[in-house]
C-alpha cells in the first residue's frame, strides 16, 4: 500500500514537471512570436480610415457633399488639445469637413447651448462632439443631451444608449465600438466566451458590456467594489481593462491564453524621471500569458478616433439614404 502511494506521488511529480516545462515552453514561444500576438490598433485603424476615405470620395460624386464633424472644446487642457488636434487631422485626412470650435475657459453654459443649437441646424454638420472634461463651472450632461441624437458622434445621447440597450441600430460610443472592431478584425469569436470588463463608466465599461452581450459573450462587469478582483479576471477568456489605474492588471490576474484589451491611458513618470504613457495592464508581465494583447499606445486609442469618423459617416449616410 505504502509502495503504491509512493509510486502515485512520483507519477504526480512527473506530470507536474511536464506541465511546468510545457508552460515555460509556451511562454517562450509566446515571447518569441510576440508580434503575432499583439493587436495592432494603429494598422487596423489605418485600414478602416482608408475605407472611410474611399467611401467619402464615392459619396461626394453622388450627392456633391461630404460629411462634416464639429468638435467643441472649452479651455486649454493639454491632453484634450492633443486629442482634438488628432481628431481634426484625422477628419481632414479622410476628406471630411472639420468645424472646430475652440472656446476660452470662461465660456458660459448658455453660449455652449446656443452653439450646439446652431450646429444641430447646420446642414453641413453631420456629427457633433463635446470634448470632455469641461471646466468645472460647466455641466456636461445637459450639453450631451442637447446634441441632436442623429448627430451624436460620440454615441452618448440617451436615445443612442437606449438603442444600444434595446439592440437597435444607432450611433455607438466610440471607444467601446473601437474595441469591438479590434476584436472583429482579429477574428476573435465572442460567442459563448466569458468576457470580463473591469470598469463600469458610461463612456466605456457599461456600453462595452452591452456590445459584448449583443455579440453573445457571457459578460461580467467588475468595478472598484468588486472583492477579490483577481478571482474574477482569471475566469476571463476576454479581459478588458478600462479603469484608469496604471498597470494594475498583473500576470497572475490573467488566465493563460486570454485575449487582453487595454483601454487605459495613463501618463506616468518612470524611475528615470521620463514621462510616458502606460495602460491599465502591466504589458511586460501579461503579454507572455495572453494569446492576444493590445499595446498602449497603439492599441485602442487609434480606434476611438476612427469610430468617431465612422459615426459621422454613418450619420451622413442616414441623412442622404446612402448605403
Ligand atoms: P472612469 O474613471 O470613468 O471609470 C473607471 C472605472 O474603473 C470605474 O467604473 C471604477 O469603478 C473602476 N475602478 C477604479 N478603480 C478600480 C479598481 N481598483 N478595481 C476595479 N475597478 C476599478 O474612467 P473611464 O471609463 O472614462 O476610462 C478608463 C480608462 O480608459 C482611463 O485610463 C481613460 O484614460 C481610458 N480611456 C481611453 C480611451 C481610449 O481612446 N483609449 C477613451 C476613454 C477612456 P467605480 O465605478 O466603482 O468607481
Amino acid at each position: 500500500m505504502i509502495g503504491e502511494l509512493h509510486q502515485l506521488r512520483q507519477l504526480c511529480w512527473v506530470l507536474g514537471s511536464i506541465g511546468r516545462i510545457l508552460a515555460i515552453a509556451y511562454t517562450r514561444v509566446a515571447v518569441l512570436s510576440e508580434t503575432k500576438l499583439h493587436i495592432d490598433g494603429k494598422a487596423i485603424a489605418q485600414q478602416i480610415q482608408a475605407e472611410i476615405a474611399q467611401k467619402i470620395a464615392e459619396y461626394r460624386s453622388q450627392v456633391n457633399q461630404v460629411p462634416g464633424l464639429a468638435v467643441i472644446m472649452v479651455g486649454d487642457n493639454p491632453a484634450s488639445s492633443a486629442y482634438v488636434r488628432n481628431k481634426e487631422t484625422a477628419c481632414r485626412r479622410v476628406g471630411m469637413q472639420s468645424f472646430g470650435s475652440h472656446l476660452p475657459s470662461s465660456t458660459q453654459q448658455a453660449e455652449l447651448e446656443s452653439l450646439i443649437d446652431q450646429l444641430n441646424h447646420n446642414d453641413q454638420v453631420h456629427g457633433i462632439l463635446v470634448q470632455l472634461p469641461l471646466p468645472s463651472h460647466l455641466d456636461a450632461i445637459p450639453l450631451l443631451h442637447r446634441i441632436h441624437p442623429d448627430k451624436d458622434a460620440d454615441g452618448l445621447h440617451p436615445n443612442n444608449l437606449g438603442k444600444l440597450l434595446r439592440g437597435e441600430q444607432g450611433l455607438r460610443s466610440c471607444t467601446p465600438a473601437g474595441v469591438m472592431k479590434l476584436l472583429e478584425h482579429t477574428n476573435i469569436d465572442l460567442a459563448g466566451k466569458h468576457a470580463v470588463v473591469v470598469g463600469r463608466s458610461i463612456l466605456v465599461g457599461k456600453p462595452l458590456a452591452l456590445m459584448l452581450l449583443a455579440a453573445n459573450a457571457t459578460v461580467t462587469i467588475a468595478h472598484s467594489r468588486t472583492p477579490d478582483l483577481a478571482s474574477i479576471t482569471r475566469q476571463a477568456d476576454i479581459l478588458i481593462a478600462a479603469v484608469g489605474k496604471p498597470e494594475m492588471i498583473k500576470a497572475e490576474m490573467v488566465k493563460f491564453g486570454a485575449v487582453v484589451i487595454d483601454v487605459g491611458i495613463n501618463r506616468i513618470t518612470d524611475y528615470e524621471g521620463n514621462s510616458r504613457l502606460v495602460g491599465d495592464v502591466d504589458f511586460e508581465q501579461v503579454a507572455p500569458v495572453a494569446s492576444h494583447i493590445t499595446p498602449v499606445p497603439g492599441g485602442v486609442g487609434p480606434m476611438t478616433v476612427t469610430m468617431l469618423l465612422h459615426n459621422t459617416l454613418w450619420s451622413f449616410c442616414q441623412k442622404y439614404g446612402l448605403t
